[in-house]
């Protein structure tokens, strides 16, 4: 079922649907109402409004994301004895059977990047995303059992997101955020006010558009006059400010698209191949696409490869 028929069986007026229910459904499933799983919908909502109140605070990062959440994972990591090695795209993972054993799983694993490494594991966790994982695990050599793993992931389908970042001359307005209701764009941060808690010149805004797939062929300049058109409509003092800079950035594959009936074909963070284990957003989280689902992914992934390795262990 679909946000918009479980909205309707629940006697939800079209004006309510459009001027509450979508902008949030959006934001949380990156796809339109009507394109988009109840099911998960639900269980979103359910974990931020039945659990702890915080669950359901809008949180905004004061500094990059890689400041946030990168780099102490990486030093995390480091600390722990761990290495990380960045530019060094995964091209292979080919399994390694011991023969003379005649073992059904494989031994190893070796792992082949593009710049030419060969990496040699006992257990492996693809944390790629989607389309990169798809594309690592085609060209890789590991089992027949993987094709039908294979053929799911081709299911499974891209939603986009584009921001478009504008830079003003003057302020103009002191909403730190604000969403749109029935233009293209569904939400507008004041992007400087927000990180320096500073409303001074320049106003830098962001304009967000989730489920933006039928406009993200759309040339740049394009998505400008479709973004500086719905901040006019809906505070029309913007008019009176000169534009200094804008970007605009597409991002065509930013979630998997989560429709009706996708929880059926997420795979787990368990795969044929003895050893390779999957985690990530796209995964069967049972969460939209977040980070969030990212995590829980990756803890239960990781769970999975240390029991396998301390098994072998013992
Ligand atoms: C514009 C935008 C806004 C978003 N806003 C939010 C939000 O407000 N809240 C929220 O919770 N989520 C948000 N998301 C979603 C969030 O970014 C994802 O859910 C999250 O990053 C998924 O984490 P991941 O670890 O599964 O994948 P990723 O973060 O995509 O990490 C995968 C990693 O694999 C690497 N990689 C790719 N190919 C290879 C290869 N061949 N070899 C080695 N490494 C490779 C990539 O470089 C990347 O570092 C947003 C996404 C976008 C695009």
């Amino acid at each position: 079922k679909s946000v918009t028929q479980w909205l309707q069986d629940h006697g939800q007026p079209r004006e309510w649907q459009e001027r509450f229910w979508n902008i949030i459904a959006l934001a949380i499933l990156n796809d339109s109402p009507e394109h988009t799983s109840a099911e998960i919908f639900k269980r979103a909502l359910k974990a931020m409004f039945h659990g702890k109140r915080e669950n359901s605070s809008l949180a905004f990062p004061l500094t990059s994301l890689s400041q946030l959440l990168r780099m102490p994972a990486e030093n995390y990591v480091r600390q722990h004895g761990g290495t990380i090695l960045t530019h060094s795209a995964v091209e292979r993972i080919d399994s390694i059977y011991d023969v003379q054993k005649g073992d059904s799983h494989p031994e190893r694993f070796i792992i082949t990047t593009a710049d030419g490494r060969r990496i040699t594991a006992r257990a492996i966790i693809c944390a790629l995303p989607h389309r990169q994982a798809l594309q690592v695990l085609r060209s890789s050599n590991l089992s027949e059992n993987i094709s039908l793993l294979l053929q799911q992931m081709e299911t499974l389908r891209d939603s986009s997101i584009i921001n478009v970042h504008l830079w003003f001359n003057k302020v103009f307005t002191q909403l730190p955020f604000a969403a749109i209701i029935g233009r293209n764009f569904q939400w507008i941060f004041n992007t400087r006010m927000i990180r320096t808690k500073d409303s001074h010149t320049p106003t830098h805004l962001t304009l967000v558009m989730s489920g933006a797939n039928s406009f993200i062929h759309l040339p740049k300049e394009h998505l400008l006059h479709v973004a500086l058109q719905d901040l006019h409509a809906v505070l029309p003092e913007s008019r009176t400010a000169s534009l200094l800079h804008y970007l605009v950035i597409k991002e065509r594959t930013a979630t998997i698209a989560l429709r009706p009936g996708v929880d059926a074909l997420r795979p787990g963070p368990e795969t044929p191949v003895h050893g390779l284990f999957l985690a990530g957003d796209w995964t069967a989280t049972g969460l939209p696409a977040t980070i969030e689902g990212a995590v829980r992914s990756g803890k239960q992934a990781a769970a999975l490869a240390i029991r396998l390795l301390s098994g072998e262990h013992s």
